[in-house]
C-alpha cells in the first residue's frame, strides 16, 4: 500500500491542486499507484481559498485529523490563543467558511490510528497545540503511541525523530508503574516473578528513561527508510505554507512494502496566490512569507 500523507495546507489552493497534480503525475507517469491519501489537519487558516482547501481535501482524503487553525475557524479555540496576524485570518476564515464546510471541520476527530499508524496535529501527546521541535520534545511523545509510526504536522518543517524501539516498554513502565498491589498479585501467580526482580524491573526502567532520548534527521528529497529496532515520529512538512526555507509546497509519500518515506517537494504558482492574499485584505505578510517559505 502506497500513502501520501500531507499537512498544514492553510486555505492555499494553489499549493493543494499543485500537491494533488503531482500525485497524479506519480500514479500515471511513475506508475506508482497512490492507494490512500491522508491529512493532518490545518486544511485552513492564513490562506486565501479556506472553503476550496475544504472541499478538496473532503473530496480526496481517506483520513483528515483537525489542527488548531480548523478549531479556531469552527469557533472552538479562543482567539486571544493566536497571534494578531493568525487571528486575523481566523476571523476572515469563519467568515468565508459554508455551513456544511464548518460542520466537516468540526467532524474531524484530533487522533486517530490506522495499521502501524498513529495521526496526530501537533504531537500524540497534545494533539492540537505542542510544536515538536527539538529531540528533547519528542523523546517523551514516543511513550503516548504504541504503532511504529507517529506522523505530525503543525511545525511546518520536515523532520524524522527516531527512538530505539525497546524505549517503549521503558517508557510505558515509567508512564504506569507497577503497583504493589499487582507486584504482589504477579508474585502470587504459579511461575510469576520474584519481588526482587519486580523491584529491579521497576528500578531499571526509572534508569533508563533518564536516558531515553531521540535522534533527529531532517530529511532531504528521496526515500527514508525506517532503520530496524526504531520506531519514528515523521512530518511531511506544509503544503500552504512551509518554513523550512524552501517555499515549494511539501508532503510525503509512503510505501509500507518498502517501509520507506519518499520526501516530495512541489513548485506551484506563489505570485497567483500572493495576489490573492492581497486582493482579499489578508495581512500582506502572509503573502510575502509564501516566496521566502518562512
Ligand atoms: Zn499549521
Amino acid at each position: 500500500m502506497r500513502y501520501a500523507i500531507l499537512s498544514d495546507v492553510h486555505g492555499n489552493g494553489d499549493a493543494l491542486r499543485a500537491v494533488f497534480a503531482d500525485m497524479e503525475w506519480v500514479s500515471t507517469d511513475r506508475g506508482v499507484r497512490i492507494d490512500q491519501i491522508w491529512c493532518l489537519g490545518d486544511v485552513v487558516g492564513y490562506g486565501p481559498e479556506p472553503s476550496e482547501c475544504v472541499q478538496r481535501i473532503r473530496a480526496r482524503t481517506d483520513i483528515c485529523i483537525s489542527g488548531n487553525h480548523d478549531w479556531a475557524a469552527i469557533g472552538k479555540l479562543d482567539l486571544q490563543d493566536f497571534s494578531g496576524t493568525a487571528a486575523e485570518s481566523a476571523e476572515w476564515t469563519r467568515e468565508h467558511l459554508r455551513p456544511d464546510e464548518r460542520v466537516y471541520l468540526k467532524s474531524l476527530p484530533q487522533v486517530t490510528r490506522v495499521g502501524d499508524f498513529t495521526l496526530a496535529h501537533g504531537s500524540p501527546m497534545n494533539p492540537i497545540w505542542e510544536y515538536l521541535i527539538s529531540p528533547s520534545l519528542a523523546a517523551p511523545n514516543f511513550a503516548a503511541f504504541d504503532t511504529l509510526y507517529c506522523v505530525v504536522g503543525h511545525t511546518h518543517l520536515p523532520t524524522i525523530f527516531l527512538q530505539p524501539a525497546s524505549e517503549r516498554v521503558v517508557a510505558a513502565a515509567v508512564a504506569s508503574p507497577v503497583t504493589r498491589a499487582q507486584q504482589q498479585l504477579a508474585m502470587s501467580l504459579p511461575g510469576g516473578p520474584s519481588w526482587d526482580m519486580m523491584e529491579n524491573a521497576v528500578r531499571d526502567a526509572g534508569d533508563r528513561a533518564d536516558w531515553a532520548t531521540c535522534e533527529r534527521l531532517m530529511p532531504e528529497a528521496g526515500v527514508w527508510v525506517l532503520p530496524k529496532g526504531y520506531r519514528a515520529i515523521i512530518n511531511p512538512g506544509s503544503v500552504g505554507q512551509p518554513r523550512d526555507g524552501d517555499a515549494r509546497a511539501s508532503y510525503l509519500i509512503y510505501d509500507s512494502k518498502l517501509s520507506g518515506f519518499e520526501f516530495r517537494r512541489v513548485p506551484y504558482d506563489i505570485p497567483a496566490t500572493q495576489r490573492k492574499i492581497r486582493q482579499l485584505g489578508l495581512s500582506s505578510q502572509l503573502a510575502t512569507r509564501l516566496a521566502k517559505g518562512l
